[in-house]
């Protein structure tokens, strides 16, 4: 049987204090958000009455949510595509209509506002919500460390088998867990905490006209944005197959959270931190902030997509002409184009949209900028972690890519 011997994210120790901490964390961000002075730094820090971390529609709303999403998944629509190639030669069959279940959300919001349903009052719930995405989270991620142990071995992942229960819990035993043809890691990645997040956010926006009779143009701004990210990764659905999550992690609590409670309830603390904060923005600061997030979408999709064409047809004419080095694998690598700018061109992308996101709140607090210190110290980790595997995967080959694009994910800096 196979046997991971190294550990990642701290190891043990790591893998015992992050599925504490970072819960806790999102429990306090919210609550900062919520308070007149949002100070990340205030001491004692703000705790909310046990009263508010509770309502018993919020379970009711979580599992209808993770219900409705399910069904969406299911439902026959768009094509079926084949993930990477597995360990035993198989490969997995995934429904690409993720876009169709945003298409159809958005229909059920319109239908539910029509119908007078008061979905400002998400403000109110966040707290509870997010109590129960964080239960929804430990307890899937049980589920899947009980399961993991009737899967066969060859459908383990690499990383989350060291014998360690809280270790392989934390980092997940199975690669690909299903029930049936339910893929639920490829389910979580994209569905109901992605598209839950500009729920959350819209909920947020309607709240802020609750109370001011209109929406800001700094909640615009935040709605509008996020929302052109969460789109475009629907959108683009079938490039996750390709990714480190999909090909390399096991399912466990790491993403299991990330996917559910982290992504959903951190990503809007923008959004929610307007309608406690009002923003003015004058024309002239809303046009540089839409320009910047301009920037960013237009080198994140313009190299994820120059990268996906490449990999799956590296003949096609819009990547042909480009200059690559071979690697033993048989695969190459790119060493031109947005791939020749720096190693990572769609991580810088990402930043200088995450930067956009928070401008829109100002500079009087920190709070809306934690999403872009998180991110920053995320994306690093996770380029240290891809290299390490690229490095495995392509040895000098490697090494001779770095020596041609020096730089790793921002130009002449790092
Ligand atoms: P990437 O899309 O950056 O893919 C990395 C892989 O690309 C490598 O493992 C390698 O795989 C291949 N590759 C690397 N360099 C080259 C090259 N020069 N030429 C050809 N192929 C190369 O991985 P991620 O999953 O980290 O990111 C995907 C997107 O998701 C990014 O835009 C990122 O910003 C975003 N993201 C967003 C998050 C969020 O919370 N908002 C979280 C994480 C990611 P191989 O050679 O095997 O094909």
């Amino acid at each position: 049987m196979h046997t991971t011997t190294e550990k990642e994210f701290g190891g043990t120790l790591g893998a015992t204090c992050i599925p504490v901490f970072l819960p806790l964390t999102v429990l306090y961000l919210l609550c900062v958000c919520r308070s007149p002075v949002a100070s990340v730094i205030q001491w004692p820090p703000v705790l909310p009455p046990t009263a508010q971390l509770w309502d018993p529609l919020a379970p009711v709303l979580i599992l209808g949510w993770m219900a409705l999403q399910s069904f969406f998944y299911l439902l026959p629509m768009g094509k079926l595509s084949e993930g990477m190639v597995l360990k035993d030669g198989s490969r997995l069959k995934y429904p690409i209509n993720g876009f169709y279940a945003l298409c159809i959300t958005a229909v059920l919001l319109t239908l539910s506002l029509w119908l007078g349903m008061p979905l400002g009052y998400l403000f109110e719930l966040l707290l509870p919500l997010a109590v129960c995405a964080i239960g929804v989270s430990f307890l899937l991620s049980l589920y899947l460390y009980i399961c993991s142990f009737w899967a066969p071995h060859h459908a383990l992942a690499q990383g989350g088998n060291t014998g360690n229960p809280l270790y392989d819990f934390f980092m997940g035993r199975e690669l690909n867990p299903r029930i049936g043809s339910f893929d639920l890691k490829y389910f979580c990645e994209l569905r109901p905490g992605l598209i839950g997040w500009v729920v959350i956010n819209f909920g947020m926006l309607m709240k802020e006209v609750e109370l001011r009779d209109s929406a800001s143009l700094a909640m615009i701004l935040v709605n509008g944005f996020q929302l052109l990210y969460v789109a475009d990764a629907l959108w683009n659905e079938e490039a996750v197959l390709t990714t480190m999550d999909i090909v390399h992690d096991g399912f466990g609590f790491m993403l299991v959270f990330g996917d559910l409670a982290w992504v959903p309830f951190t990503y809007s603390l923008q959004a929610a931190f307007l309608v406690v904060h009002p923003q003015s923005l004058s024309p002239l600061g809303a046009t540089a902030i839409v320009t910047l997030n301009g920037a960013g979408y237009y080198i994140f999709r313009k190299s994820n997509s120059q990268k996906n064409q490449f990999r799956r047809d590296p003949t096609h004419p819009s990547v042909a002409n480009l200059e690559t080095i071979a690697t033993a694998t048989g695969k190459r690598l790119l060493v031109s184009g947005w791939w020749g700018l720096v190693r990572h061109p769609n991580y810088l992308g990402d930043l200088l949209m995450a930067l956009a996101w928070s401008l829109p709140c100002g500079f009087n607090h920190l709070l809306p900028y934690f999403y872009v210190v998180y991110f920053t110290v995320l994306l690093i980790h996770r380029e240290a972690r891809d290299e390490r595997h690229c490095r495995a995967k392509y040895g000098l080959a490697w090494d001779s890519y770095c020596r041609h694009v020096p730089y790793r994910i921002f130009p002449y800096i790092y």
